[in-house]
């Protein structure tokens, strides 16, 4: 399969993501029983996993998108990370982060970091995928789809330049 330049080849399947899935949700629906929890899914990446994700969810809920914008700022060193279009109360809110991809993790620390700033009374993270050789936020994720290797990987809503996030299949890049 090529993706624009590259060449990639079948990682997992759509038959997995979806049996992962239902676990994930099996465990989300017994875990927040007795809550009415805020998932927040990260665009653009999480479109698909969230749709696929809420259906099974059956307990009462809210569901909220939202983006994150990464600058360069002048004064400071490093990049800036800052979230749009969060319109909701946060404020003792449980919320559950949706997300494709933990790769360093630094997105998911610095999202982690605004949403218990905002007062939620409790914050946890359902992420697709994680390469664990390279997450060095020390945060501690509850909900982890698949744990994969340090290679770059396209398809069911990740990217490369833009292509690829429509394939209901994820792909890894050839060596
Ligand atoms: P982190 O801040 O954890 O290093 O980066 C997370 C973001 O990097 C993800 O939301 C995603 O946009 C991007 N990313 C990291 N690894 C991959 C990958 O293998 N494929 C794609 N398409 N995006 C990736």
């Amino acid at each position: 399969m090529v993706v624009k330049d590259k060449e990639f080849v079948k990682f997992i399947s759509s038959e997995e993501i979806t049996a992962r899935i239902q676990d994930l949700a099996t465990r989300v629906n017994s875990d927040y029983k007795d809550k009415k929890p805020l998932f927040v899914a990260i665009l653009n990446g999480s479109f698909m996993f969230a749709a696929d994700l809420m259906k099974e969810i059956n307990i009462p809920c809210e569901i909220s998108f939202v983006k994150v914008a990464s600058y360069e700022e002048m004064e400071s060193s490093g990049n800036v990370k800052q979230l749009i279009g969060l319109n909701e109360n946060i404020f003792n809110k449980d919320v559950i982060i949706i997300e494709d991809i933990i790769d360093t993790g630094r997105t998911i620390a610095k999202i982690l970091e605004e949403f218990r700033s905002l007062g939620a009374s409790s914050t946890e993270v359902i992420t697709l995928l994680q390469k664990p050789k390279t997450n060095v936020s020390g945060e501690k994720l509850k909900y982890i789809g698949f744990d994969i290797p340090e290679k770059f990987v396209v398809g069911y809503g990740l990217d490369y330049d833009g292509l690829g996030r429509n394939l209901k299949d994820i792909y890894q890049l050839k060596e």
